[in-house]
Order: C-alpha cells, then structure tokens, then sequence
C-alpha cells in the first residue's frame, strides 16, 4: 500500500494529478488508505482519470492484487457537468453514485447526501427495543436494559462525531419513555406500531397522531382545558418542553393554584382524569363535558383537604380527661365495644358504679361480626338493659 502512496505522489508532483484542497491556503490530499480500502481525492479531467488508470494498473501488475470496480464508485463535485461525468465513469469503468452512505459505520456528510444521517441510530435502538417486552421488566432491570443495551448502540458513532442535538434528544426520550414505561401505554400510535390495524389519528381533533403526549397535553382539546384549569404563570412554559419534564415540573414543584391548593395536586389529578376522559368519549361514546375542568377542580379539592392533610402535624391543645365519682344517689355506666377489623369478630362490655365509686356490676361478651362503631353501640345497648334490670333509672 504504500507502494501505492508513492505511486500517487509521483502523478502529484508530475501534475498529472491534482490533488483535493479543503480551501486555497490547505494542503492538498489525494488518497486514504485504511485497511484494504482506498479512497482517492482529484480534480475531475480526462487527463486525471488518465493518470488514476495509470497508477492502479501499475500497482496492481506489480502486486498482483485486483481492484472490484463493482464495489468502487465515484462521487463527484455538484459542479461537474454530466458529459465530464459521462466520460470519467467510462474511462474508469466506475459508477457514479450520489450518496457515499456509511464508512466503517460512520455516515459521510455531503452535499445530496440524507438531511438526517444518524437517524439509522434511533432506528437501531427502537427496533432492538421491539424485542423487549419492558412492561414486564422491573425498574431495575429497565435500568439495566437502558444502560447495557440502549445507551451503547450510539457509543460507537460517538467516538467520531458529535450527535446532533435532536438525535440525542430522541434517544433521550426513548430511554425515558422505556423506563416510565410510556411506551406501553395503548395509544393508537402505540396499537399500529404493535400491528394492530388502526387509524393513528387522534379522535379527538382528527389533524394529528394520537400518542400519550398529544392526547393529555398537545391535542386542542387537553389544551383549551388546561386553559380553563388556569395553569400557574410558573408552570406556562414546560408545556412546551418534552413530556418527560413537563410531568416531572409539574408534578414536583410548590407552585399553588389560583383555589390555594397546590398545584401539584391538581396538576395530577387532571392528568389522570383527562386520560379517562378521553377513554370515555373513545370507548363508550360519552358527551364531551364542558364543565371538566370544575370536575377537576373538585376532585382535586377533596384529595386535598380529606387525604394529604392527614399527615399534617395540627396544633394541638391537650385536654386532661379523667373519671369522675357519680353524685350521691346516682350511678355511672362506662362501656366500650371494639372489634378485630371493620368489620370483624367484635366484643363489647362496661361497668356501672355506684356513688363514691362502689363497683356495683359488670359485663362483657362477644358480640359477632360487625364493625367497630356497631360494637360500641352493642355495648352500650346491653349496659343500658343491665341498669334497668338492676331498678337503676
Ligand atoms: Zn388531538
């Protein structure tokens, strides 16, 4: 091979040849050789095409090797008329081609050649990805999967280049989506990708795909309700950032809503009653609700004040509680019932006491299976009865 370098150097400093320059004031470079691959750089003339003859015929009766011309093709400049082209490729017996493609997995980039050159990597992950069934993979295991397999296929490319920003985004998105399990959520762009003979349009506004981000954010109508929900100023701006963040922004952050509670709250609970929503007009044909947004609202306002408050440390204020001597002459009864679960095996029982506190009687049994609060009454019932038998009014 480098018998070959010499040889092309030779035709360079002849002028035969005239080698590639990058601009004016660069060296010029005529030939790669890597492996057994030979890539050639030259002004397009016959003369040139000459001299190319020339060398590789020397090269080749001296070292014996051959030359396929049925894997060799000729990429020329956008400047070179056809007749000029026409005559090269004849005089070579060489193909003229429009795109160089890829070299040792690399994408050439050049004039004509695919506007996105490293779209075959996101192809990659998602046809290994269709292998997998994630839904039935732990989180951890999805972590393995992201990081073992999906975050490797690109590893390779990105020793030589720097991914555009989208491509990186798209596998960014597909690992996410794999490990929030996005992907498995039966959309119709989900249902065809499975194979499932289906319209991709969103039913809802019928002009775009129906995906999980265009059905609870992007489609018109998840949007004019969001509207009338009245997202805080905060939160505007991640509804046009991708689905991921604009779930974890919103979810995670203490902005409140207009109604005081917090938006977090809100924001969840319309997401989940958006997507049932959009199930009910999809699957039963229910009305469109106008009103959804003050469903929401609602909804959002009872999880709030019922649920998430219980956790709440309230300021307490200790009330000391203790039994006090029924007055001379009278009696007290003191009863209680309980049960095991509600509801649940139950028993219940009391005392009655007389003045300073003299025990007077006593009782307790097993009430059946009831509940708690029916315990306590059962109790109290059978207190009540014993007070009467023993003449207490
Ligand atoms: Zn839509």
């Amino acid at each position: 091979m480098k018998y070959l370098g010499y040889l092309i150097k030779q035709k360079c400093v002849d002028g035969a040849w005239t080698p590639l320059k990058a601009s004016k004031e660069n060296l010029g470079f005529s030939h790669l050789l890597f492996a057994d691959n030979i890539i050639l750089f030259g002004k397009v003339d016959p003369a040139a095409s000459e001299a190319i003859l020339e060398v590789l015929g020397k090269f080749c009766a001296e070292s014996g090797l051959k030359i396929s011309l049925e894997k060799s093709h000729i990429y020329f400049s956008p400047n070179v008329n056809d007749s000029l082209k026409e005559e090269v490729c004849d005089k070579l017996g060489i193909q003229e081609m429009h795109d160089i493609g890829k070299y040792l997995g690399f994408p050439f980039r050049h004039r004509g050649a695919p506007r996105n050159p490293y779209m075959f990597i996101v192809e990659k992950v998602t046809s290994k990805l269709a292998g997998w069934k994630a839904k039935y993979l732990s989180f951890a295991k999805r972590v393995v999967l992201i990081k073992s397999v999906m975050s490797v296929i690109p590893t390779y490319v990105m020793q030589g280049v720097a991914l555009p920003v989208h491509v990186c985004e798209k596998l960014d998105k597909i690992n996410q989506d794999l490990f929030m399990g996005l992907h498995n959520i039966p959309v119709k762009s989900v249902l065809a990708d499975r194979g499932i003979n289906c319209d991709k349009a969103c039913p809802m506004c019928k002009l775009h795909e129906e995906t999980i981000v265009h059905l609870i954010r992007d489609c018109e109508v998840a949007r004019d309700l969001w509207c009338k929900l009245g997202v805080p100023l905060p939160h505007i701006n991640s509804f046009n950032d991708n689905f991921v963040n604009w779930l974890r922004i919103n979810s995670l952050r203490t902005a409140t809503h207009n109604t005081h509670i917090p938006w977090c709250m809100v924001f969840l609970n319309a997401v989940w009653c958006l997507w049932k929503y959009m199930n009910n007009v999809v699957l039963e044909n229910s009305v469109p609700n106008s009103k959804l947004d003050k469903f929401w609202l609602g909804q959002a306002r009872e999880f709030h004040f019922y649920v998430s408050k219980i956790n709440q440390v309230s300021s307490k204020i200790s009330i000391p509680v203790r039994w006090n001597k029924p007055s001379v002459g009278g009696h007290k009864l003191n009863t209680n019932g309980a049960s095991i679960g509600n509801p649940s095996k139950a028993g219940g029982g009391g005392v009655i006491k007389g003045c300073c506190g003299v025990w007077v009687k006593g009782y307790s049994r097993a009430i059946g299976y009831t509940t708690s609060v029916l315990a306590k009454w059962w109790a109290l019932r059978d207190g009540l009865i014993l007070a009467i038998q023993l003449g207490i009014n």
